[in-house]
């Protein structure tokens, strides 16, 4: 690097940018807190996505008191759609400790600002440069990327080491007394100019020195290892519909305090596994949509799942009736839903058989394995939440993309039936709850609830139940 080519590009950069950033609404001034917002939210997502989610939230939490204060539940339902959830709920944990140790006002010192939940290194850049001006640099994958380039950097960004060695070239490349606009210039560039796969070289304000472009390398910088890709994993979820009192609605329940999408709201579903759990590639985002061949499948498939299911069914209320039935007549504990019952074929030779219902069947249809999964389902519910549901039609799929994890959901329409509980329950009998023995009607868990479509306005669910709910309730229109 020539110290030519660097100082060429720190002010060629800069002159770029205050004749063309975007007028973006993060960027309305420089107060600390909105900068660490925005920096959070644009986390993983991008800039056209963030910005509505940006205003509302800013409408309804100006401040970090604000923030601070807020019940989580409402934070969440603001956050909801951006996904990432810990990022809120670290934002929100962050505002809190600006309000307990700053008085509610983030404050101008990079050690105190380092040292608030959910900030690294690249949040702590951004905002003590944004919004104070100090000479930090705010490497992200964008910045590495535009450095790489410019500076023909072969070294692999994935490794910590030239993370570290680039933010040193960053720092040094800040001018005097233009931090704020010279990394908002850097992830400019790299948004709108140097992107991943098109540079478009030809526009770029610094293509003249452009070591990368001139070594015709632009297209393979930066070097990055692969990352291992996400784990599939089969869910298999209900519709729950209610009659009585609770028609017209469907049954969600909350999700643990703690944990991946911790409190969210979501549809009963449970992990499939052993050969159920093997799901196809990634393929879809959105519900799945069926071809003319495949409906005519689904039809098939809708009356083996029923008939599957209301055998299981039939067989569970039996247990809860005399609340003594065999443990073998129908596997409560999660253990016993272990796949498969090999060598079933039918719907009729497995309920024949007294054992229940296939959870995998070895000629491996579409059908077959929808029914499979309907019973699994019925049962991995009955033994995990003790709920009692009769799945009568395939409804769905969807992916659902994590970082490291996609569920592949499958989702069922399911008849409610009842709550079960442990006879020692009902009976309060501590030997009757030791000894496992049967099954009575029960009350819902507290962490489950029906809900009509106007709720979905007021509870927070993942992204993926949203667009399950919402096509489901609008099918109903
Ligand atoms: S010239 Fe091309 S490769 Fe170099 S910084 Fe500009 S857009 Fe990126």
């Amino acid at each position: 690097m020539t110290t030519e080519a660097a100082s060429y590009f720190s002010r060629e950069l800069l002159t770029w940018y205050l004749g063309h950033k975007r007028d973006l609404p993060w960027r309305l001034n420089r107060d600390p807190y909105r900068v660490w917002v925005s920096e959070i939210m644009l986390q993983q997502t991008r800039v056209d996505t963030v910005i509505p989610y940006y205003e509302r939230f800013m409408a309804k939490f100006p401040t970090a008191a604000a923030l601070a204060m807020a019940p989580e539940a409402e934070v969440l339902k603001c956050w909801e759609g951006l996904g990432y959830y810990s990022r809120a709920r670290n934002l929100q944990a962050g505002a809190r400790e600006v309000l307990a140790r700053h008085g509610g006002v983030v404050p101008d010192d990079k050690e105190a600002v380092s040292a608030l939940r959910g900030v690294g290194p690249y949040t702590a850049g951004a905002i003590m440069s944004i919004a104070f001006n100090r000479p930090e640099p705010a490497v992200d994958g964008n910045v590495m990327r535009v450095l790489s380039r410019y500076f023909c950097l072969e070294e692999d960004i994935a490794k910590p080491a030239t993370r570290v060695n680039i933010e040193k070239l960053a720092a040094s490349l800040i001018p005097d007394g233009s931090a704020g606009d010279f990394n908002q210039a850097l992830m400019e560039l790299g948004a709108l100019v140097c992107t991943p796969k098109s540079p478009g070289c030809l526009t770029c304000p610094v293509m003249m020195h452009c070591e990368g472009r001139m070594a015709g390398k632009e297209h393979i910088l930066p070097i990055k290892t692969k990352a291992k890709p996400p784990r599939r994993e089969t869910r298999i979820a209900a519709l729950v519909t209610g009659s009585g009192e609770h028609a017209g609605k469907l049954l969600v329940r909350q999700r643990p305090e703690s944990g991946l999408l911790a409190q969210m709201w979501e549809l009963p579903h449970v992990l499939a596994q052993g050969a159920l759990g093997a799901s196809a590639p990634a393929k879809r985002r959105g519900r799945g949509k069926a071809s003319a061949a495949e409906a005519a499948v689904q039809m098939a498939a809708a009356d083996v799942i029923a008939a599957a299911a209301a055998a299981a069914f039939a067989a569970d209320a039996g247990a809860a009736e005399t609340a003594a039935g065999s443990a073998a007549a129908f596997p409560h504990e999660p253990a016993a839903l272990a796949v498969p019952a090999a060598g079933v074929t039918d719907v009729g030779t497995a309920a024949d058989a007294g054992g229940g219902f296939p959870d995998e069947r070895e000629a491996g249809t579409a059908t077959d394995r929808r029914a499979a999964m309907a019973d699994y389902l019925s049962r991995a519910l009955s033994a995990e939440d003790g709920l009692l549901v009769r799945p009568d039609a395939w409804w769905g799929e969807t992916d659902h993309v994590f970082s490291h994890i996609v569920w592949d959901m499958q989702v069922y329409r399911a008849e409610f039936g009842f709550w079960q509980a442990k006879a020692a329950d009902a009976a309060g009998s501590p030997d009757a709850a030791e000894s496992g023995a049967g099954y009575g009607e029960g009350a819902a868990p507290s962490h489950y609830r029906w809900i009509g479509p106007e709720e979905m306005g007021t509870l927070a669910f993942p992204n993926v139940f949203v667009r399950i709910l919402h096509d489901y309730w609008s099918d109903l229109d």
